[in-house]
């Protein structure tokens, strides 16, 4: 999880710098073409001025909400996988992770063979069901 969390941290930096950049630069037109407005209100320098301040403010805002799409967390799917201990029998079923799960914890019977208390645990992970969908093993191995 620390791996996807360090180029995120990263590009946000960046992000934050860029953002108080311009933060800094529309505040000042903002400023300067309220002071302009009140020496000159006629002029046309202020509504330049604001003008620019407003674009800028508004490119911010743009910006951020690019990003916000951009970064969507991964919500990552966990799943275990049960296998059967029973020689010879090749029950394997992907469910939906529950809570108390735990690796190797015995789940009772199997329903292929019919084994006594043969069914457990045998892996549990998570994967992100955007780019990948669950596979057992067992077809990983004979594909
Ligand atoms: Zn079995």
């Amino acid at each position: 999880m620390s791996e996807e969390k360090r180029p995120q941290a990263r590009v946000s930096r960046v992000i934050l710098i860029l953002i108080g950049i311009g933060m800094v630069v529309s505040l000042y037109f903002i400023v300067s073409a309220t002071t302009g407005y009140f020496q000159n209100p006629q002029g046309s320098q202020w509504q330049t001025q604001l003008l620019f301040g407003l674009l800028i403010l508004g490119a911010i805002w743009l910006f951020n909400f690019w990003i916000r799409g951009r970064s969507k967390k991964i919500e990552w799917h966990t799943v275990s996988q049960l296998k059967c201990e029973q020689e010879g029998c090749e029950y394997s079923e992907i469910r939906d992770f529950k809570e108390g799960d735990y690796v190797y914890k015995k789940l009772g019977n199997c329903p292929l063979c019919g084994g006594q208390d043969t069914l457990y645990i045998d892996l549990i992970y998570a994967y992100n069901p955007l780019e990948v969908k669950p596979q057992s093993t067992e077809t990983a191995q004979s594909a």
